[in-house]
């Protein structure tokens, strides 16, 4: 749909829907030049609609009509009227049956929605209006119905044919043509529907439900992927014992598969009975996956798979419940992987992508609520403030209720609204009523965009042994909302005192034994607590595994933060009084000059850090890397993108010198150990060594570069090998660079998952990723612009993560930016939308930059006929 003037939907203005679909009758046939959609649905009007005399108001987007019929009778000019993107039947009965059939071009569909061909294959994308795009369908979530597919083709190109639920029929057609029918027995919205036609090979296993059912497990993949199955067929079985272990959830179906497609918008999609996964979020060998693949993708199977209870069973009523389903299943992942791997590694790498990414949402123009109020294309709120902070809103409810009553909660609200669909709201219902706690002012989480700020001051009276806490909260305003109201917020602190060791949290008043860690309930704009008992002053370990995602402000000193990166016994916070202690180094030095110096109690630190044995390994890895770039830039106020790189650069350098005897003490000690294991003790092993040889070849070091050169040959894994490569892509062997990067691509050329590496490798370094080259990227063979993943690993990479570059001073990179956006918004609008993020925060930065993003911003504003997907982000990120 292209238009000019897209329309805004509210949430205020939702109804419920005029007509309901009990049962869905498809028949595909599939040809090479499109494909033919029967479709019989038996409608009939909702008791619960107040519009009783509504016309029946069916979407469509990119459809050719070719009959309706209602009750098998066919319908004339005048019985009903094909606006295009709809069809509206002015008249009905109380109950019927619609005939419709459409005809469509899934070779030409190039943006990836509804029906399309990728590799050869066929494959669908319907979540959030995809379906509208195959026939003429209510397509909004709130309309449930039992679908039952045909499925025809060509039985020698595409002999496997699936859809969603359990296979019922099949047989042999004429002119070599074959068939397949499927039913799913669950009621599902339209977003949730799947199909799948091609020459796939089938990776089979089984797994036993808790009530001693058997399930057919099945992965479907292009032949040569065929040995990249296992891993995330193992993690699918984890999975599914573990929903069963923690939330009581048994699998529904009598099959599940898996289908993994190259051509993909998103990550993976839920789909019934029948997930599909973008080819690099499931599929993983040992030589081509690095362990942090192989962590994705076992988070990415477990997140589809709890959905088939978070989302599919119970679904959402509309899309601004978007984050009802995703919310909670990314809390459900992240629970699961912290379960497989180290608890607060998993902590840290969430808290890292919220404060980085998700906190820079909540301050820019696309600043929107949990369960924001309005959108003009739901495509655009597919974020990281529904998926992670919407996560963090559920772990903070967990949090509060404890791990009984939240799974009490849980049962509640799958057995109150199984096959329904719901509302935030609901939720939030299903966890007061089972645990019996007020949750109405944690109900503006849901409600109110921004990030909360939480300052903290404090005060010791010595003659009193009183340590006095002042936490105050406030929620800058976002676009729309002003004036907000203080929100509740679970903070989680300890103190510590000279020696290291906790102290005891006696409020005033309080009588019994006090806590050594305890979670303060801010519900007020301000509090202020009074600690007793205390012989000395103590240091505030304050939100401890991040329990609220808030910003902290609290004036810690450096002597105060080293102490914590040693002390502190939360984990999460000893790695954050590291971070925090990096970032105020870098930051002093932002725009300093030449001459000045390195805070040197930075080097002692990361060198206590290097020699403590007692460390876990997991840990260290994380606490080794500085803050990111694109974490320091969110911080600043104005931010100067050159200053700050040249800052951090300098930081790097100065520590890596200050530390090459332990540095290289660290990459020889963590040398492999026998076979490939993914073991979370292996993982940080691989993540030190490779840390370790980042440094030392960013500060020149000979001995590193014979070891980085060593280590690219002989690695028998792809973390090892690709650290290998990007430590020498990041350094200044500008001829050990090339040729790596040559003898890594001849190697791996017919792997387009490797290769999508390879792209983002040169794109993300400042180093091989100036724009020239990044040009030269865009013309090669291997690059191509209807592939989502080449697009990212390209452009993508190129903007959110080779800083220095995109923001060159000159404005190059926002314009070759402003240029890729309009080329791709005609094939693949959402893709689009996507890649004009980092151009939205204009505002964060130093004048010299952002006038220039401005600019580049009007550019693709004035672009003819932009897409809706494009107009929204860009109109708000002009508004004023
Ligand atoms: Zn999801």
């Amino acid at each position: 749909m292209r238009t000019n003037q897209p329309q805004t939907i509210y949430l205020s203005e939702y109804k419920v829907p005029a007509y309901l679909v009990d049962q869905v009758d498809l028949r595909f046939e599939l040809f090479e030049d499109g494909a033919r959609v029967h479709s019989t649905l038996t409608v009939r009007r909702n008791p619960d609609s107040a519009e009783s005399a509504a016309p029946l108001f069916l979407h469509g987007d990119s459809l050719q009509l070719e009959s309706v019929s209602l009750n098998g009778s066919p319908l004339g000019t005048g019985e009903f009227e094909d606006r295009g993107d709809a069809l509206v039947v002015p008249s009905v009965p109380e109950e019927f049956e619609l005939q419709v059939v459409t005809w469509i071009e899934p070779q030409n569909n190039t943006r990836l929605e509804g029906l399309y061909k990728s590799s050869g294959m066929f494959c669908t994308q319907c979540e959030a209006e995809g379906f509208r795009c195959i026939t003429f369908y209510p397509d909004r979530p709130d309309v449930m119905a039992c679908f039952r597919t045909r499925i025809e083709a060509d039985k020698s190109a595409y002999p496997v044919l699936l859809s969603n639920g359990n296979p019922v029929d099949n047989g042999e057609l004429e002119n070599g043509r074959h068939f397949v029918t499927w039913e799913d027995p669950f009621p599902k919205p339209a977003y949730l529907f799947a199909l799948v036609a091609g020459d796939l090979v089938e990776k089979k296993d089984t797994f036993t439900t808790c009530s001693g059912r058997n399930i057919d497990l099945r992965m479907y993949v292009e032949p040569r992927n065929a040995k990249k199955c296992d891993f995330a067929m193992d993690a699918l079985k984890r999975s599914m014992r573990w929903d069963e272990d923690v939330y009581g959830r048994e699998y529904d179906l009598d099959i599940f598969m898996i289908v993994a497609v190259d051509d993909f918008n998103m990550g993976a999609m839920e789909n019934k009975g029948l997930n599909i996964f973008n080819s690099s979020c499931v599929l993983a060998s040992q030589e081509t996956a690095t362990d942090a693949a192989f962590q994705r993708i076992e988070a990415i199977v477990a997140h589809e798979y709890f959905h088939n209870w978070s989302g599919n069973r119970v679904t959402c009523r509309d899309w601004f419940q978007l984050s009802l389903k995703e919310g909670f299943t990314v809390f459900r992942d992240s629970q699961f992987s912290a379960d497989m791997g180290s608890p607060t590694v998993k902590r840290i790498e969430d808290a890292t992508l919220l404060r980085t990414a998700q906190f820079a949402e909540d301050a820019g123009p696309m600043a929107h609520p949990v369960r924001p109020a309005s959108y003009m294309e739901i495509s655009n709120f597919y974020t990281l403030t529904i998926y992670e902070k919407g996560a963090e809103v559920v772990r903070m409810i967990h949090n509060l209720l404890g791990d009984e009553m939240f799974r009490k909660g849980s049962d509640l609200y799958f057995q109150r609204h199984d096959g329904q669909a719901v509302t935030t709201d609901d939720f939030v219902r299903a966890m007061e009523d089972a645990s019996g706690r007020d949750l109405g002012q944690f109900r503006l989480w849901y409600e109110q965009a921004g990030t909360p700020v939480v300052s903290v001051s404090d005060e010791y009276d010595e003659s009193s042994g009183i340590y006095r806490l002042t936490v105050r909260q406030s929620i800058p305003d976002t676009p729309g909302q002003t004036g907000k109201k203080p929100q509740h917020i679970p903070f989680a602190l300890g103190l510590l005192g000279a020696d290291g060791q906790p102290l005891p949290l006696k409020l005033s008043g309080e009588s019994g034994e006090a806590p050594l860690e305890r979670v303060l309930e801010l519900s007020q704009e301000e509090h202020c607590f009074e600690f007793e008992g205390l012989s000395e002053r103590p240091v505030p370990s304050l939100l401890r595994d991040f329990s609220a995602p808030v910003r902290v402000h609290y004036p810690w000193t450096r002597e105060q933060l080293l102490f914590l990166m040693s002390h502190d016994p939360d984990g999460f916070n000893r790695w954050d009084a590291g971070q925090r202690l990096a970032v105020d180094v870098i930051q002093s030095l932002v725009g300093a000059p030449e001459s000045a110096g390195v805070e040197p109690r930075l080097v002692d630190a990361y060198r206590s850090l290097l020699q403590d044995s007692e460390l876990d390994q997991a840990l260290m890895a994380k606490m080794l890397q500085l803050p990111s770039e694109a974490y320091l830039i969110e911080l600043a106020e104005q931010a100067d993108v050159a200053a700050i790189h040249q800052a951090r650069e300098n930081v790097l350098g100065y520590l890596a010198e200050g530390l090459r005897d332990e540095l290289m003490a660290c990459y020889r000690g963590n040398a492999g150990q026998g076979d490939y294991q993914l073991t979370p003790e292996a993982i940080a092993r691989r993540s030190l060594r490779n840390t370790a040889l980042g440094w030392l070849l960013h500060i020149g070091d000979q001995e590193a570069l014979a070891l980085a050169k060593e280590q690219f040959r002989g690695a028998d894994n792809m973390t090892d090998r690709l650290g290998a490569l990007r430590a020498l892509v990041n350094s200044d062997f500008a001829e050990d660079r090339t040729q790596a990067l040559e003898a890594f691509y001849k190697r791996f050329s017919d792997d387009p998952q490797v290769v999508e590496l390879w792209f983002s490798v040169q794109a993300s370094s400042d180093r091989a990723g100036q724009l020239p080259q990044i040009r030269q990227l865009l013309d090669h063979p291997a690059f191509d612009w209807k592939n989502p993943n080449k697009v990212r690993s390209v452009v993508g990479a190129f903007a959110a993560q080779n800083l220095a570059a995109f923001h060159n001073p000159d404005g190059s990179g926002y314009e070759f930016l402003a240029e890729q956006v309009c080329r791709l918004d005609d094939s693949n609008p959402q893709i689009a939308a996507r890649l004009v993020a980092p151009l939205t925060r204009w505002r964060k930065f130093a004048p010299g930059y952002s006038k220039q993003m401005k600019s580049a911003l009007e550019r693709i504003r004035d672009k003819a006929e932009l897409s809706r997907d494009v107009y929204e982000v860009v109109h708000k990120s002009l508004a004023d």
